[in-house]
């Protein structure tokens, strides 16, 4: 209960809500920290090509495997608002350049937890958070300088920094295949304007479907619709396809009230049923004289409407997803049109061959060559639906990468080697200022190069010695050495080809930057009683039940 006494008359004011959760200064600033401490803790075994994967079970009792940080920390149920933060950064981290997603919270975690070393010494979480956006553009400009400048179309490179993104995944069995995919993919969908490039990634589209292996994944230059055919006597490819997009039902339009039709002698019935198969012929003459050959309906088809178009030779589907809709509009060149009346020759669009397939236990339809060379599908199969979602998301920060190296065509060698010689400039620098400002740059230091920490770590390394090994090997000029975590060995990552995108650390460097400076800055939390988890229980995964870790105030 939150309250202040009135000192004239003793008596308690309330000025929050009842149930209110209230801490201040050192204890608000303790219990953030120590919270976002849990979950980069939680997250630290899962960096790196021998990084753990974990399993995430929802209320549902749907489960999620994954090796990927913003997954882990979207599916974990967080409820501490620091903490939360946390799942922000990876988030944004996703969003921005699409990996590093785990590496932005250990770093965040690290500067946090250095922090709070440095507030016991009485440094002031001002002082702090200047020290550290000192030493994060300092490290920012030593990333770039370090870069290596590539290519953006050197397809061996894009393949290299595809390779090392999957590797450190739970599908890395098929990291070739995969990352060959991911490349040719966005070369597809590349756009050049001026001397830059440009990748949208939605127009990468991803279907799955459960079935063979990994290795059978495959890309398809135009679309994957998961419909069939409506009617079996339809041809089940057409080349050269003319495509028609509706929006609209081909049904007889019921009205929109009860209505009653007398019907008094026999032939009436003939000649009603007549006149409605007249006006279902109708709606397919439309459809011809459009000349659309392949039909994608949004609505349903009336099954006369069906036994007409399958005679016309016209291939259909129906119920078609919006979103396929307007891919295929995309894709195709197609007007999506609301009734069959303006369905038109202009409006149709064109794909080289539409073909229905049978995949497992069900049909797809194929539309290849499309109009628009930049569409482009990856047809993800797996045994299991665990592993396709998992090769989705893997297929997401490879995507990722390799649009980051053509956006930004300059590239890091991995495995720790960059943290570690940015550290190792960095405590240079510290060491040219003065005062308490020079121990928040040396902590940074300290924080970037935790991320060499947790790869050895992982490794089943020694980390003491190997961090002294590495900061001895970058003091003589070794920049690229690094930790070869699948071989447990201190070696020179440049040789070994694993590169990722410079943009991923910078990033990564910026939001946990500003991360840690949001939490450093709060010192007073209040909460009020609805943010409570259940009473006493153990909340979400990590064991952060409501303001966990944060007694109330009395
Ligand atoms: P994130 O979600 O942050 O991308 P990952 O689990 O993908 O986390 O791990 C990325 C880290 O693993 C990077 O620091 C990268 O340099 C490192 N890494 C990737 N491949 C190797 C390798 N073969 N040996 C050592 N480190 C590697
Ligand atoms: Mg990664």
């Amino acid at each position: 209960m939150s309250s202040d006494i009135d000192v004239s008359s003793g008596q308690p004011i309330y000025i929050l809500r009842e149930g209110t959760e209230r801490s201040k200064g050192h204890e608000a600033l303790h219990a953030n920290i120590m919270a976002a401490q849990i979950i980069s803790e939680a997250i630290k075994t899962s960096l790196g090509p021998k990084g753990m994967d974990k399993m995430l079970v929802d209320s549902f009792g749907d489960i999620t495997i994954t090796n990927d940080g913003a997954t882990m920390l979207k599916e974990m149920d967080i409820q501490h608002p620091a903490a939360k933060m946390m799942a922000e950064v990876s988030k944004t981290q996703d969003d921005e350049v699409g990996d590093g997603t785990t590496t932005v919270v250990i770093l965040a975690g690290e500067l946090l937890v250095k922090a709070e070393e440095l507030v016991e010494k009485k440094v002031h979480p001002t002082v702090i958070i200047d020290g550290y956006r000192k030493a994060a553009s300092k490290a920012l400009d030593v990333f770039e300088e370090i870069g290596i400048e590539v290519d953006p179309m050197d397809v061996d490179y894009l393949k290299r920094v595809a390779m090392t993104s999957l590797e450190s995944k739970l599908v890395s069995g098929a990291a070739p295949h995969l990352a060959d995919i991911a490349v040719k993919a966005i070369l597809q969908v590349v756009e050049k304007s001026e001397d830059k490039y440009n990748v949208d990634l939605d127009y990468v589209k991803v279907e799955k479907k459960t079935g063979e292996s990994l290795k059978a994944t495959d890309i398809i230059r135009g679309l994957v619709i998961d419909k069939e055919v409506v009617h079996s006597d339809m041809p089940k490819v057409i080349k050269d396809a003319r495509i028609g997009l509706l929006d609209a039902a081909l049904e007889i339009e019921k009205t929109e009230f009860d209505s009653k039709i007398r019907i008094e002698r026999p032939e009436e019935i003939q000649a009603y049923l007549d006149q409605e198969e007249g006006i279902l012929k109708d709606l397919v003459e439309k459809v011809k004289a459009a000349k659309v050959n392949v039909l994608f309906c949004e609505k349903g088809i009336d099954d006369t409407v069906q036994h007409f178009l399958a005679r016309a030779g016209i291939m259909a589907a129906r119920r078609v997803k919006k979103s396929d809709m307007e891919a295929l509009a995309k894709a195709t060149g197609a007007k999506i049109v609301m009734t069959v009346d303006d369905l038109t020759t202009a409006d149709c669009g064109y794909a080289e061959k539409v073909e229905e397939r049978k995949i497992m236990d069900s049909q797809m339809i194929f539309v290849e060559g499309c109009k628009n060379p930049k569409a482009v599908s990856i047809f993800i199969r797996g045994g299991t639906e665990r592993v396709i979602d998992e090769a989705e998301r893997s297929l997401h920060d490879a995507l990722s990468v390799v649009k980051d190296v053509v956006v930004k065509p300059k590239i890091l060698a991995g495995g720790g080697a960059p943290e570690i010689e940015v550290a190792r400039r960095i405590r240079r620098y510290a060491e040219s200022l003065s005062g308490r400002e020079s121990l928040a740059v040396a902590a940074f230091a300290e924080a970037i190069e935790s991320i060499a920490v947790t790869l050895a770590e992982n490794a089943g390394m020694d980390p003491i010695d190997t961090i002294s090994e590495l900061q001895a090997r970058h003091e003589k000029g070794e920049l690229w050495s690094g930790i070869e975590a699948n071989s447990g060995k201190v070696a020179d990552m440049k040789n070994l080809g694993i590169y990722e995108p410079v943009l991923i650390i910078m990033q990564a460097v910026k939001s946990a930057t500003e991360a840690a400076a949001m939490l450093l800055k709060i010192d007073d939390v209040i909460a009020s009683s609805k943010m409570r988890g259940p009473a006493g229980g153990p909340g979400g995964p990590g064991g952060m039940g409501g303001m966990g870790g944060m007694p109330p105030m009395e």
